[in-house]
């Protein structure tokens, strides 16, 4: 069982239902049992939220911070189910959590993105959870590493876990960053292209690490065809016990939801389809025109080289390409494509160009 074959789940039903995102908030923690009533009480009045979430043990990077208040916790969220009918979720580390989680009847479990990196830590979840039918949703690893992210989904699915989604929370990076995690957004999409059916839900909170970039991430998300969004929600942001300056009010959040633009997928108006469908021949065209000239210089360079091996002359010239490095994103800049995009171009062309010629030197 591969976790792209289950296209009818727990997750795909509401999706369904809804013809919406999902949408998923909460507090990062629940601080108190008024708190947590607060935060659901808020977000149930927004009308369209689906899941609501909580941290009940936090998984802090330095000890002594605050790590949440453990099972304790539990009972509030049954009561935010019991009063305001919202399903609940929360991050599970080790057995002990699910085995509480489960026992308190919350809904859905999420793997937080410490755990994710960890496949041991993963195997065990997957362990405690078989035999069970709750559903699991999958933050990214701390680290861009798709084929950990992809293995952890994999590990649930094959415990027979199907209710699966999958939460791109953003990248540590060491480079500094407006963002708190980087989001390298293609990464989330090279997931959600090897398992179309698994919902990606984005958490513009811990990507975004502040109140004002929850906007464009989220809009970005939407643009992006992801199927939902977890945002954190307090009811007092300021003096929250963790990750205050990422968090917003229930009201705000209804803000942001209707400052959202929801774009559709596809359109049934036949002037919109007929010109796309005429800038996409034409794209198709410019891409044919690029394989050709990249066919032609790739003609040149095993030229070149047999001109290089002939007179003994070595591969690399750092002169010659040092000059093409400042060259060509100067002339893209000059013909309106973006610098940057092209001098990447040029590293890449440069590989493919020793490859060829170590080919070509080596040929017996
Ligand atoms: C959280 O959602 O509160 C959390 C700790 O997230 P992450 O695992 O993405 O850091
Ligand atoms: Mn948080």
């Amino acid at each position: 069982m591969t976790p792209s074959t289950a296209s009818d789940t727990y997750f795909t039903r509401l999706l369904a239902r809804k013809g919406q995102p999902l949408l998923i908030a909460g507090p990062c923690s629940a601080e108190t049992e008024a708190q947590t009533l607060a935060t659901a009480q808020g977000v149930a009045a927004l009308g369209n939220i689906d899941l609501f979430r909580a941290g009940v043990w936090k998984p802090r990077t330095r000890p002594g911070s605050f790590e949440g208040m453990g099972a304790a916790a539990l009972p509030w969220l049954q009561r935010v189910k019991a009063e305001f009918g919202l399903p609940c979720c929360i991050e599970v580390a080790t057995p002990r959590h699910v085995e509480e989680a489960l026992k308190f009847g919350i809904d859905v479990l999420w793997i937080g993105a410490r755990t994710t990196v960890n496949p041991f830590a993963v195997q065990e979840l997957a362990d405690a959870l078989t035999g069970t039918s709750v559903s699991v949703m999958v933050k990214n690893p701390v680290n861009p590493d798709v084929a950990l992210w992809a293995g952890a989904l994999e590990r649930l699915a094959r415990a027979g876990i199907t209710d699966l989604a999958a939460i791109h929370r953003g990248f540590s990076t060491f480079a500094p960053s407006k963002y708190r995690n980087a989001p390298t957004w293609m990464l989330p999409i090279e997931l959600k292209t090897r398992f179309p059916h698994i919902p990606l839900i984005c958490d513009p909170s811990h990507i975004g690490g502040r109140r004002d970039l929850l906007l464009p991430i989220a809009q970005k998300a939407l643009d992006l065809d992801y199927d939902g969004l977890m945002i954190e929600t307090h009811p007092d942001p300021d003096h929250a016990l963790s990750d205050s300056e990422q968090q917003v009010t229930p009201q705000r959040l209804g803000e942001i939801l209707g400052e959202l633009k929801y774009r559709r997928r596809s359109s049934d108006n036949a002037d919109y389809n007929s010109k796309a469908e005429e800038l996409r021949q034409k794209m198709d065209v410019a891409d044919r025109e690029i394989i050709e000239a990249l066919a032609r210089r790739m003609a040149l360079v095993e030229e070149l080289a047999e001109y290089k091996k002939e007179n003994n002359v070595k591969i690399l010239q750092l002169d010659r390409w040092q000059e093409i490095f400042a060259s060509r994103p100067d002339w893209a800049g000059r013909s309106g494509v973006n610098e940057k995009f092209v001098a990447d171009l040029y590293k890449l062309i440069h590989i493919e160009s020793i490859r060829k010629q170590t080919e070509v030197m080596n040929k017996a």
